[in-house]
């Protein structure tokens, strides 16, 4: 009996003593079980790059399939959406077109009404220059690859729920008619006054990138303290480094980032992990050619970084002068 009593009262002290840093255990085990897998990315690119879909192009039914897909994968993730439905309708040269928009509230009475914005473009060409009787352009690393991390990160900030800021989750439509869904938004969102913190657009995660000195790039890398502030919030000084190219061709104004810098005049880059690749707009971008354990291991360190840009006291990133 005595015995007994002891050694309760030992335990019982023992777990005083270790509630705290076991709380933190328990928590980092909760990131770990959320964390993104090869097979959850896979699992989209594999349906959103499926010949079924004919390529994603604007105003295609396989560009409707696509945007139910994401509603549902939404849903299916207790994601709210930020207008009437998760649609947001626009026209892109006389046909019907929609991005496909998620929120998260953030839980911080203040910071919630700064947003931060997480997107990718979900729409491809549709058809290609034939090869060996395939015509269809399948978008799998352009950019199934970036719908599969923003879905991805969909669901881990759903379930873990520690934002203080809001996030906005976005897939936009007729980017490759020339950026139209990011522009309606931009637009859209400037006109309701949005406090909108950065944007932070994803592109081609498909494959390593050949240089290895770092592992991707933000276009508009001088513009900001963004690649900085990545690096730091990763914990890892070789995830963001300076990509020439992404310079010499002026990506930072060839993606969905850049009518949000041009209506808000705020950090708003793309990321990506392309630096040569192979099948960029060719029917060859197949759900065969791109390496979903690299795209995991990016789309991890993306979540470290983008929980801490959601989550510090003050707007850490900002435009250089
Ligand atoms: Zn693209």
């Amino acid at each position: 009996m005595g015995m007994r009593k002891i050694i309760v009262l030992s335990m019982v002290l023992a777990f005083l003593g270790c509630k705290s840093s076991e709380r933190k255990e328990k928590s980092s085990e909760n990131s770990k079980a959320l964390s993104v897998t090869a097979s959850e990315v896979k699992e989209t690119v594999a349906f959103l790059a499926s010949d079924k879909l004919l390529g994603r192009n604007t105003g295609s039914q396989g560009i409707d399939e696509s945007a139910t897909y994401i509603e549902e994968q939404f849903k299916s993730f207790g994601l709210k959406s930020y207008f009437e439905t998760y649609r947001d309708p626009f026209v892109a040269k006389d046909m019907n077109a929609f991005n496909v928009v998620g929120y998260l509230e953030g839980n911080d009475p203040k910071l919630k009404d700064e947003v931060v914005i997480v997107g990718a473009h979900y729409d491809h060409i549709g058809y290609g220059k034939i090869v060996e009787n395939d015509s269809i352009a399948n978008g799998a690393n352009d950019n199934a690859a970036g719908t599969s991390a923003v879905l991805a990160m969909a669901r881990y900030f759903s379930a873990k729920n520690n934002n203080k800021r809001s996030i906005m989750f976005a897939l936009f439509s007729a980017e490759e008619m020339g950026l139209l869904g990011s522009r309606h938004l931009a637009k859209r969102l400037k006109s309701e006054n949005m406090n909108l913190y950065t944007v932070f657009n994803i592109e081609m995660l498909g494959e390593p990138m050949k240089s290895k000195e770092f592992e991707a790039y933000v276009t508009g890398h001088k513009l900001s303290n963004m690649s900085e502030k990545l690096n730091e919030y990763a914990n890892d000084q070789k995830f963001i480094g300076f990509y020439e190219m992404a310079e010499t061709y002026n990506l930072f104004k060839r993606s969905d980032n850049y009518p949000f810098y041009e209506e808000f005049n705020v950090p708003a880059q793309t990321i990506s992990t392309s630096d040569d690749y192979a099948y960029y707009h060719h029917v060859d971008d197949e759900v065969d050619k791109l390496d979903y354990n690299h795209m995991a291991r990016i789309i991890n360190k993306i979540i470290t970084a983008i929980e801490k840009m959601s989550n510090t006291p003050t707007r850490e990133i900002k435009m250089y002068d």
